[in-house]
């Protein structure tokens, strides 16, 4: 058997994921932040998004409940207060990990921002008592990203 026809065979056992996220419609997530739902895994929690924040916009206080992956692919992410009060400013190219059970209080966007994340796990939205407002999980982004997949079949 040659080498393609054993790659083929291999392959056929799996199925491959693939956006083309240009195509796809940013759906509104909070205040000035839309979102573009790429993945989400009910086997493992993990979902992956892109974030599209404009200027001005945040995230409200937040604690991570599995790990965070993140590439910026444009504008400026001021993480716990940004480089300047101790924090992470980053930029486009710039890659951050997010260590499970960290809290990040108030993530800014000074200039309008889209970037890559993967959380492998869910998000605790929280006041600043740390009660709970709502926990973003991997069905919650499911839940987004087929709402809006709908919602751009009944525009067509
Ligand atoms: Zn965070």
């Amino acid at each position: 058997m040659d080498k393609s026809t054993r790659d083929a065979l291999q392959n056929a056992k799996f199925e491959d994921t693939y956006i083309h996220t240009d195509g796809m419609p940013w759906t509104p997530f909070s205040d000035g932040i839309e979102i573009k739902v790429l993945r989400t895994s009910q086997e493992s929690g993990t979902w992956t998004t892109l974030f599209r924040c404009a200027k001005g916009s945040s995230f409200a206080r937040h604690e991570h409940l599995g790990a965070g992956e993140y590439l910026m692919l444009s504008g400026k992410m001021e993480v716990r207060g940004g480089v300047e009060k101790g924090g992470i400013t980053a930029y486009p190219g710039d890659y951050g990990y997010e260590p499970n059970g960290m809290i990040h209080d108030s993530t800014c966007f000074p200039e309008s921002s889209v970037f890559y994340f993967t959380n492998y796990g869910p998000i605790r939205f929280m006041d600043d008592e740390d009660k709970t407002i709502f926990v973003l999980d991997w069905k919650a982004v499911a839940k987004i990203g087929a709402d809006s997949a709908a919602s751009a079949r009944a525009a067509e």
